[in-house]
């Protein structure tokens, strides 16, 4: 017997190959259901075997996002973030690292007092039991499940197993499998391919999983069309009405309003017996947005100094970030890619001509530094407006110390280790520290701000909370010398005594952050810093 429950589960699985957008699909539903009153959370199940997100190379994985409470995560969660404007914590996430390290952590204690431990049935529970915890002590209307990687793949499979047995014991009425997949358009045939979405939902249901919805990827100028819609409908064994469009869009905010468009969350919630729903709240909003992203009145370029330009996913909320503070500044904010490496080698400062802001991110390693550095100087002698992130703050301070207080061998004791001038150094606590998994200073800190500085201006009030994810930090002894030459420090976690914001008095707007506050920025509620660093390279610009 299917339990009678109000709790609402949505899958959202993933065909064909990936990177469709099956998280913005998971988000933007989140969005919708959200617009409509319902206390709604995602959460993110990842096949792969690595424990969580933070040791992987960002060329391989793209950014690793950091909640409140520490957990480095995969980055869809900073999509379901941005789009449902709440903070999730680990119980949004996990992956089969996760999973197998605590079944087996289990078995050493002899907690399963002798049996043989397979994948099922206690691999499956493990995973049931993370997918229901998530819901334990928030009481959501909704959860949504997504599964990385794509149906068929060798190491996903437990989790559909897991999802097939959680569909059956809480009630097929409880539970929505949404299945996204790519109708490609052929162009030598001329015309888009259902064959490898029949593919996709065959494997699915070979694992005794039926999808109710399928969201169909299409490419731009190739829509899918009635025909095409009956087609799967029939191969496919979903419900006519069932079929969605998720098309190329400019920017991934216009996928729930797209979503809506077709009557998506309407189906889903009839589908799941939701009633007395309110009307939507939150897609004006997002219309108005769209809007102003597509015609702006202003465009402000900014030079993005970072070693891993060839894979933008590495950047990838600071992205998102330009473009809601774009939006609040009705301003298009256009990214040029600066290359550390090559400025370190070429010193060719003619990429920075027509620019109307610096940002240096944050990162590790010493390749592409001295550019940074260099790229610091020249916002800082040129007026530019500069937002540096972490590292960009580190690099920062030490250009301030090489060339404003005469110590010519300042660095992070992270670039030399027997620098003469140890201006960023590593935090007492990191000195001990050799695991590299979830060992760095994470999550969330209080920052309490000087008044009449630029970033209390931005947040307008005094404490604030930020995100971080480093070992690094300025170092305490050379507060007075930076000080007395000019360098503010605007902002500080007093409880352990480290700086947090540094500025620069009679600049056009410099801040260096020690935080990530591209983590925090969302498309409803951008991120007042980014706000404020658009907003002086609009003044910059005119
Ligand atoms: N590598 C620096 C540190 O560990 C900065 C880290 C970052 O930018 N996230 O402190």
């Amino acid at each position: 017997m299917p339990k009678k429950n109000n709790k609402k589960n949505i899958f959202v699985l993933g065909g064909v190959i990936s990177g469709l957008g099956k998280g913005i699909v998971a988000a933007s539903l989140g969005y919708l259901l959200k617009s409509m009153g319902m206390k709604v959370t995602i959460q993110k199940l990842d096949p792969y075997l690595n424990i969580d997100p933070g040791t992987m190379n960002p060329y391989q994985h793209g950014e690793v996002f950091v909640l409140d409470d520490g957990s480095e995560t995969d980055l869809d969660l900073g999509h379901y973030e941005r789009f449902i404007d709440e903070s999730l914590t680990h119980n949004n996430t996990t992956s089969s690292g996760r999973v197998y390290w605590d079944v087996l952590e289990r078995e050493r204690r002899g907690d399963y007092l002798g049996d043989t431990i397979q994948v099922i049935p206690h691999i499956t529970n493990e995973i049931k039991r993370r997918i229901k915890s998530v819901n334990k002590s928030n009481k959501f209307d909704v959860v949504i499940t997504e599964v990385g990687g794509t149906v068929g793949d060798i190491e996903g499979q437990p989790f559909y197993e897991a999802i097939r047995q959680m569909v059956l014991e809480e009630g097929r009425s409880n539970s929505i499998v949404i299945h996204t997949t790519l109708l490609p358009f052929i162009s030598a045939a001329g015309e888009m391919k259902t064959k490898p979405t029949q593919h996709s939902v065959m494997t699915l249901r070979a694992i005794g999983l039926a999808p109710d919805i399928l969201v169909c990827r299409t490419q731009q100028n190739h829509h899918l069309t009635n025909k095409l819609k009956k087609k799967l409908a029939l191969f496919c064994n979903v419900e006519n009405d069932n079929v969605f469009e998720s098309p190329d869009v400019d920017t991934i905010y216009e996928i729930p309003l797209m979503l809506f468009n077709q009557g998506f969350d309407k189906k889903i919630v009839d589908k799941l017996g939701i009633k007395n729903l309110k009307q939507h709240s939150q897609i004006n909003y997002l219309d108005k947005a769209i809007k102003t992203y597509k015609s702006p009145k202003n465009k402000v370029t900014i030079a993005m100094c970072g070693k891993y330009n060839s894979l933008h996913d590495a950047y990838k909320s600071i992205l998102e970030a330009f473009i809601h503070s774009g939006i609040k500044n009705d301003a298009k904010v256009e990214v040029k890619w600066v290359d550390t490496e090559k400025l370190e080698k070429d010193m060719d400062f003619k990429v920075f001509e027509n620019i109307d802001g610096i940002l240096i991110p944050g990162g590790f390693g010493y390749r592409g530094i001295e550019g940074k550095i260099k790229a610091t100087q020249y916002a800082r002698e040129n007026n530019i407006p500069f937002l540096g992130i972490c590292l960009g703050m580190q690099c920062a301070v030490i250009e301030f110390a090489r060339n404003v207080c005469n110590l010519s061998e300042s660095n992070s004791t992270e670039f030399d280790k027997n620098t003469s001038s140890p201006v960023i150094d590593l935090m007492p606590s990191q000195k001990k520290v050799i695991d590299k998994g979830a060992t760095m200073r994470l999550g969330k800190y209080s920052c309490t701000l000087s008044k009449k500085s630029n970033a209390f201006e931005a947040y307008g009030k005094i404490n604030v909370n930020e995100r971080h994810r480093h070992r690094y930090e300025v170092n305490n002894r050379y507060k007075k010398q930076l000080v007395k030459k000019g360098l503010s420090i605007t902002g500080v976690n007093k409880k352990l005594d480290l700086v947090e914001i540094v500025e620069i008095k009679d600049h056009n707007w410099f801040v260096g952050v020690q935080f990530h506050p591209e983590l925090k920025s969302r498309i409803v509620n951008v991120h007042p810093l980014f706000k404020d660093f658009i907003s002086a390279a609009i003044k910059f610009k005119s």
